[in-house]
């Protein structure tokens, strides 16, 4: 057998193994009436501070749990933790995703009373979570205006996945010189059916409409 061809069968062994947990997890989570949204990004692109914000605005409206994934430190955990307390930190090591494994141990470390949504920020990365189901119900792909707009063509396979695209970090645009319409019409041809929302953690602008994307997800849960 070829090197590439045994490289492709373990993957896929791996990868069966995977949606079989993933199965699990999202039967778990069905039945506690659970959404669960999967964010995925390159490293910085601002999914740790878009849930503090999340966290900080929802947080008493809502029983938000978070599951946090890095190679190392459990420092985005801890920022979190500022904001709400159920938050399960996953540090991976050498491992550049979170597998359906990893999600369900974390899960069973959370507070379940009550819990209507559940944030997974995986590792900052851009290609191999999105081979990786969690079980979650929704993928949500960040990408911030530092990327540059050629960013979704790039890596199509991520935002191809995706339901909704969230462009961050809209403050700092016109500093940078970013073109949002051309960002906007890259992400389109790549994921004509995710739906897409700019918005600054920071500034707050366009949060509103995050938060009734999140507010519509969970009514009709
Ligand atoms: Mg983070
Ligand atoms: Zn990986």
């Amino acid at each position: 057998m070829s090197n590439e061809r045994k490289i492709i069968e373990i993957n896929s062994a791996v990868l069966g193994k995977n949606d079989e947990i993933a199965n699990e997890n999202r039967r778990a989570f069905q039945q506690q009436r659970l959404l669960v949204l999967n964010l995925l990004s390159s490293p910085g692109s601002g999914k740790t501070t878009l849930l503090e914000r999340t966290l900080k605005e929802l947080g008493a409206k809502y029983h938000i749990g978070v599951i946090v994934g890095d190679l190392a430190t459990e420092r985005d955990a801890e920022r979190l933790k500022k904001e709400g307390k159920n938050v399960a930190a996953i540090t991976t090591g050498r491992t550049c995703h979170l597998d359906a494994s990893m999600v369900r141990a974390a899960y069973h470390r959370l507070s379940l009373e009550g819990l209507s949504l559940l944030f997974i920020e995986n590792v900052g990365n851009l290609i191999c979570p999105a081979s990786f189901d969690l079980g979650e119900d929704s993928r949500i792909v960040l990408l911030s205006v530092t990327e540059g707009e050629d960013k979704p063509l790039k890596y199509p396979v991520i935002f191809r996945l995706a339901d909704l695209v969230i462009i961050t970090k809209i403050d700092i645009a016109p500093a940078l010189g970013c073109n949002l319409n051309e960002l906007n019409a890259n992400i389109r041809q790549v994921a004509p059916g995710a739906d897409i929302i700019s918005l600054s953690a920071r500034s707050g602008e366009g949060f509103t409409q995050w938060l009734s994307y999140l507010g519509h997800r969970l009514v009709h849960k």
